[in-house]
């Protein structure tokens, strides 16, 4: 029963001491808002934006919104299961360029796989919270000059959301980098947004 204790115990401490959490606690975020976004087939997304302001936030939640809407369509389309295998909260993180590619505090990037490209966003899975997944996304161009401007934001934001479908569906065994960026120009042909 101790080793049990123990062991939960550190379980615990693991959880509250993951990467991204420890990570991120190292930035100053302006401003943290939470939403519940409810899609037409039932489904629930949690989000928790970190970034700049409640404008920001909406706009990303708004983004979040169409691509997860969109996301079951398109899965169904090509054969992939849609529903949930597991059910996920969402951390999102606006950062400025410098931040994402500072390969000293994102340790979790796996930067050999990426060469010298320069990245816009960041999905992980892996170094997350129990329960929870992240998105690591370029700052809007007005907070920072390397950034992205807003369309730019919104396709960005669909390429991540389908590694996120990916995972709470449990459709992973696919070239999943090739299937975000045709869920990308599919719903750049499909939404105003
Ligand atoms: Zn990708």
């Amino acid at each position: 029963m101790i080793f049990k204790l123990l062991l939960a115990i550190s379980l615990i401490f693991n959880a509250q001491a993951s990467t991204h959490t420890s990570k991120m606690n190292q930035i100053n975020f302006n401003y943290v808002a939470n939403k519940t976004l409810f899609l037409e087939n039932g489904e629930q997304v949690t989000v928790t934006y970190h970034g700049y302001n409640a404008v920001e936030a909406q706009a990303a939640f708004k983004s979040i919104q169409i691509s997860s809407e969109y996301a079951q369509s398109f899965l169904k389309q090509n054969g992939f299961e849609s529903t949930s295998c597991v059910k996920t909260h969402l951390n999102f993180y606006d950062v400025d360029t410098q931040t994402l590619h500072n390969k000293k505090l994102m340790t979790f990037i796996e930067w050999a796989k990426l060469g010298d490209n320069m990245i816009y966003a960041y999905f992980d899975s892996v170094d997350s919270p129990p329960g929870k997944v992240s998105i690591f996304m370029t700052a809007p161009k007005k907070y920072d000059p390397q950034g992205l401007d807003a369309a730019g934001r919104a396709k960005i934001i669909t390429h991540e959301m389908m590694h996120y479908w990916q995972d709470r569906t449990c459709n992973k065994t696919h070239d999943v980098e090739i299937q975000a960026d045709q869920y990308m120009n599919f719903i750049s042909n499909h939404s105003t947004f």
